[in-house]
Formats: structure tokens, sequence, C-alpha cells
């Protein structure tokens, strides 16, 4: 039996995906030993609060060896900009503004900040992207965020305008730990904003690969007004992001500052009608997961058996749900391409596809690639025009199996 990480309530199950490896746990030979967990995805009826019933020690996951860098990607790099404009905007009335991001990874945001000389501080536990950010002229604090770290800042630099995260909260299991100590941070003007991937698209879409170890919560704004209220804090924007198959960007204040605005009213009561606060709703989901990996599977062996050569393209943390789950091993995918240095000549976690450079790739033009990293679409399929032009092809699975 799961309690509710957030209130201690009995969680209901909504499905188990079975034992799993760490999705960022790429191994070096096949031989090493694979720590394993079961992947099961819960729903709290009293607090609304989807996530894992089962989770992973942070220091297994973001430690010295945690391959995510922000910065490879230029969409991603983009929409951390608009990110920065908008603090930027948000502080432009204050005398010395301050800002805080929990999880600066490598500095894509706080970096525009910096370059305003905004006072800013990044926290973020992962030494080697910590270092990164440095080397862009963030400050960085390199641990885990929680009361003390709050304390800790106040006394060296005061309070804060803004505190913000992106693809950072829905990591950290003890939430309210996190919101006390973003409460005794966060100026009572001030304003928190926080973006993850939205509950919604993931039970919409089927896009069950956005579940595994680092994302301990799905959020929505129904479970996130819940835990702000238990924190003496108000939700009081929400605004849809179109990054990483569908984000939503949640707005905080501390209470009495005034009302929610129409646009997140409007989410909520979308919510509502798709039902997020009732476990009904996600009974169906295990089937529709199964549906597409069967069709995964059936398409991918039809294929391999007549060109007997699939790749895989972008070997993310999302792909060990799919692979380890479907099970789809090297028999099927001959390795897959990828662009992080420290994961090139790796295996993926559980399955032990053998991982290989872009420039392997595109000399190797193999008929087919099964695109993991599927958020990324649009911007892979322009960059791959060439590949496409001499015959190549791309295999998608959300919302079902095609072929383009
Ligand atoms: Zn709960």
């Amino acid at each position: 039996m799961y309690k509710c990480k957030i209130c201690g309530n009995e969680l209901n199950i909504i499905m188990s995906f079975g034992k799993m490896p760490i999705a960022n746990g790429f191994i070096s030979s096949i031989s090493d030993d694979e720590f394993l967990y079961d992947l099961i995805l819960c729903f709290c009826p009293n607090c609304f609060m989807v996530q894992l019933g089962e989770t992973v020690k942070p220091q297994m996951m973001f430690n010295d060896n945690y391959h995510f860098i922000s910065s490879t990607s230029k969409v991603m790099a983009e929409h951390f900009e608009d990110m920065a404009k908008e603090i930027i905007d948000h502080v432009s009335d204050k005398k010395s503004p301050f800002v805080v991001e929990i999880g600066c990874n490598d500095g894509i945001m706080l970096k525009h900040i910096a370059a305003q000389k905004i006072k800013q501080i990044g926290i973020e536990p992962s030494k080697n992207v910590a270092q990164l950010a440095k080397e862009k002229g963030i400050n960085v604090i390199e641990e885990f965020f929680n009361l003390n770290t709050a304390e800790k800042i106040i006394r060296d630099y005061g309070k804060a305008d803004v505190i913000c995260g992106a693809n950072v909260f829905c990591h950290i299991e003890d939430l309210n730990s996190l919101f006390a100590g973003i409460n005794l941070l966060l100026k009572d003007n001030g304003i928190l904003f926080f973006e993850d991937p939205y509950l919604l698209d993931i039970i919409e879409k089927t896009s069950f690969d956005q579940i595994y170890d680092e994302h301990v919560y799905y959020f929505s704004g129904l479970s996130i007004s819940e835990l702000a209220r238990r924190h003496n804090m108000q939700l009081a924007d929400m605004a849809h992001q179109d990054v990483h198959g569908g984000s939503m960007r949640y707005y905080i204040k501390k209470d009495g500052l005034g009302a929610i605005t129409d646009r997140a009213k409007e989410c909520l009561s979308q919510e509502k009608a798709f039902g997020l606060q009732k476990i009904e709703s996600y009974l169906d989901f295990k089937d529709k997961v199964d549906r597409i990996c069967q069709d995964l599977k059936t398409t991918l062996a039809k294929i391999k058996q007549e060109s007997n050569r699939i790749a895989g393209y972008g070997a993310t943390s999302k792909s060990t749900t799919l692979l380890n789950y479907a099970q789809i091993g090297p028999d099927i995918i001959d390795y897959i391409s990828d662009i992080t240095p420290t994961k090139i000549n790796k295996y993926t976690p559980g399955t032990h596809i053998p991982i290989r450079s872009h420039e392997f790739f595109t000399a190797d033009n193999p008929p087919y690639t099964l695109l993991f990293a599927w958020n990324h679409k649009e911007e892979i399929l322009k960059k791959e025009k060439e590949y496409r032009k001499r015959g190549g092809k791309f295999i998608t699975y959300f919302p079902q199996v095609s072929i383009e």
C-alpha cells in the first residue's frame, strides 16, 4: 500500500510497469549490475496528485554522471530565453531584484538573467552541469534545495523576488519541504513559477514514456492548487507550453495577493471536465499504453524482417520506460544515435542497446529510425532533411504508431 507524499492519504494505483532500471542509468558494459525498482503510477483521491508509488534515492539519479544537458536543443534554448524575458519583465520595477532558480542545469535560462546584471543564484546538485553554469558567470549552490538552503540564501543574499524552476519540481520527492523553503525564501510580494510536463497532455496523448524514476510527480492545476494551499500560497495563473510534449507553467503567490486569472480558471475547468480529479478517468490508461506498445512491436518486427536494420534516435531517459516495458532490445534496434558525448559507446539501461554517435548514424544511413526524442520531432526532422531525402524514414508512436 502506498501513501501520498503530499497529504498521507492512501493512493490508488493507475498502472504498474513492473521492474525498471534507472532511466538515465546508461551503462559502460553489459556485465554491470543494474539497480531495479517497481515503476508504479498512482493517484491520490484526496489531493489529486499523480505520483510514483515507489521512488529512487535522488543521489542515484542526479549525480556527477547526470547526462542531461539542457543546452543541446535550440528550441529549448529559445524557450528558456523567453522564460528569462518574462522574469526580467516581472522584476523591471524592482530596485535590486533577486532571482533564484531551483535546478539551473547548465545555466541555459539563468545566463540571460546574469547578462542583465540581475542578482541571481542557481541551485544545482549535479556537479558536472553546475560547472557548466559557473562557466557562464552564474552563482551556483551545489546542493539539493531545502529549508536549510533557503535559510542560508536569506542570510547571505536576502529574500527572492522570483523563484523559478523548469522540469525540476516534478523530480523532488519532498515537495512539502520544497514549498516550505520557498515560502520562507520568497518576498511577500514575490512570485514562484515553475513548469513541468502536464498531466492532462500525458493522459490524453498516452505519452507514458514521461513516466520514469526522475518524474516523481505528474502535475495538474488541480493538484498544484491543493499543494500551494497547504503552504499558505495560491495558484495565481497557468500558461500551457508546447515543449516536452506539453508542459504547464504554474504561477504561485502568497495568500491574499489577488485573484486567479481567467486562463487559469479555464485550464482548471478543462481538467475537471476531463476528470483528472477522479480515479475512474485514469483506469483505461494501461489498455492504451499496451495497445501502443503492441502496435509498435508489430510494426518494428515487420520492418526488421524486410529491411533488417532499424536505428533509434535520441538515447533519452524517456526511451528507458518504452524500451523496457515493451521489451524492445538490440535484436530489434541495432543502435541508438545520440549527440551527448558521455552517452556514446554506452548501453541503454535494462535493454542494452548500444549508443553510437550522430556521425556513425549519418554514415550508416539506416532505412528506418525510431524517434525516441519525439518531443523534439520538428527540430529533428528539419535537422535530418538530408537523411530523409536519401529515403530514411522516422517511426513515431504518439498518439499512435506512424512512419514518415
Ligand atoms: Zn494526497
